[in-house]
């Protein structure tokens, strides 16, 4: 059946204007290859296909709306991060997507593992995530979860308060063991994609402030506890950061604290932890550094103020969480309708509504996170037309895909793919409008398998004690 093309009656200047970081597709069917997997391509048929698998067979096979990661790209951007970065730790940040099958592919890789709740650690544990080789992050930790990681070993607690030391101090003196404990220093480093703010003074919850005296004071007060082993200081400044000025601040920062410690009290820190926050691109315009780049301007900045502050060698740690899974991910949705909303002055807007949104995909929402996305079970040879993607859910915010050029035969049934929705997107998913929230399927070779189920109502019902 001929379905109109929605853009066809509507003449091009009519159509609403596109932001200015985003340029109309020579090609609406080309991928952009820093947006994908490496190997995924449009098959000859026009379908997305990555790892092998076409769009089409994912959505038959596992349903719509659909989280995938390609195994190989997750493991290969872990191993990456590795070896950049060798001679130093690299924990991957479990909150941009955990699960056990994931804390085992970072387990063999041979990264460590942060995690920031009671859940998350029971995930890694229920994996077998070596305990020693995790880190253990929030602001508000409770006796309970601080117990939990205690009595399993974990590596270093990350402690961000003063109720938290006299909380693990109980909990180490309860449980006859010392805890090794990094402290977490608010740098007044601000970084959010392009731009970093270093400002007097800081006004978030996170850490003890260098200003003040504060990170100074909890580094003693940790060094001076006979429960815990101060291990050294850490420091975490934002996300989705593409420019390493904002991180060479940071070092400088916190190793000037780490030199008031020794001046303080003659001991030595020997460990720095920087954070994550490495940026991915989601659309063309973000251009992430490679990561050799980055490692060597890591590298110069951390011996460069080693060396001024004569430190030696020092153990630095990293926490990539987005940087591992989202270019390692995508999303799969199904058409469901297609709108041509018109706008004051004459213009028009086309609105592709999806069987998700919200619910399974918060960022755009909540940050007004920039994403793009392809039209994946066929290639189309309609001129490309300024599109918003939009989800199902009782919102006029739910919107995943602000400004995307999709071809203007986009119709009900079409599949429409989203890269980097692995990060981000499952992990912060609620069941808003009691929608399940999607599995997550990985892609291995031939195989493709299912990491988290799909939720179903009878999932939904199940907490719903009547
Ligand atoms: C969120 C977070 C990370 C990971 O950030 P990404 O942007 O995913 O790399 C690392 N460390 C800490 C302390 C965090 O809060």
């Amino acid at each position: 059946m001929p379905h109109m093309h929605v853009a066809g009656s509507i003449h091009a200047d009519a159509m609403a204007a596109s932001p200015k970081w985003l340029t109309r597709p020579a090609d609406v069917n080309a991928l952009d290859a820093a947006l994908w997997p490496t190997g995924t391509v449009r098959s000859e048929a026009g379908e997305l296909t990555v790892a092998g698998h076409s769009a089409s067979a994912l959505a038959a096979k596992w349903g719509s709306p659909l989280y995938l990661i390609d195994e190989a790209a997750f493991r290969a951007n872990a191993s990456a991060f590795r070896k950049a970065f060798a001679g130093w730790d690299v924990y991957y940040a479990g909150k941009a997507f955990l699960c056990r099958g994931v804390a085992r592919w970072v387990a063999e890789e041979g990264l460590g593992l942060d995690v920031c709740s009671g859940g998350e650690l029971a995930v890694a544990r229920g994996a077998g995530f070596p305990p020693e080789r995790t880190g253990f992050h929030g602001n508000n930790k409770s006796t309970d979860e601080l117990r939990a990681a205690i009595s399993l070993g974990i590596g270093r607690v990350i402690v961000d308060s003063l109720d938290e030391i006299e909380r693990i101090e109980a909990l180490a003196e309860e449980l006859a063991t010392t805890v090794k404990v990094l402290v977490r220093v608010t740098t007044g480093v601000e970084a959010h994609t392009h731009e970093y703010i270093a400002t007097a003074h800081e006004d978030q919850k996170f850490g003890f402030s260098i200003l003040g005296g504060h990170a100074l004071m909890a580094l003693v007060r940790c060094s001076t506890s006979p429960w815990l082993t101060l291990a050294g200081v850490h420091s975490h400044i934002g996300s989705q950061i593409f420019d390493g000025s904002g991180f060479e601040v940071a070092i400088h920062r916190t190793m000037r604290v780490m030199a008031q410690f020794r001046d303080a009290t003659g001991e030595t820190l020997r460990e720095l932890n920087l954070g994550g926050g490495f940026g991915i691109a989601y659309t063309a315009a973000d251009q992430p550094l490679p990561l050799t780049d980055l490692a060597a301007s890591f590298r110069e900045a951390i011996d460069h103020e080693s060396r001024g502050f004569g430190f030696g060698q020092l153990r630095v740690a990293l926490e990539p969480g987005r940087a591992i899974v989202g270019p390692a991910s995508f999303a799969l949705y199904t058409v469901g309708t297609v709108k041509v909303v018109e706008l004051d002055g004459g213009a028009a807007r086309v609105y592709v509504s999806v069987d998700g949104g919200m619910s399974d995909n918060i960022r755009p929402a909540l940050y007004a996170a920039e994403y793009s996305a392809v039209l994946a079970n066929r290639a189309s040879d309609s001129p490309p037309v300024l599109c918003r993607v939009v989800g199902k859910h009782c919102e006029g915010g739910d919107i995943l895909v602000r400004d995307v050029f999709l071809p203007a035969d986009i119709q009900p049934g079409d599949l429409i793919a989203v890269p980097g929705a692995g990060a981000y997107a499952r992990s912060m998913a609620s069941n808003y409008n009691h929608l399940t929230r999607p599995p997550v399927v990985a892609l291995a070779g031939e195989r493709s398998y299912p990491l988290l189920r799909r939720e179903t109502l009878e999932d939904l019902l199940a907490l719903d004690v009547g």
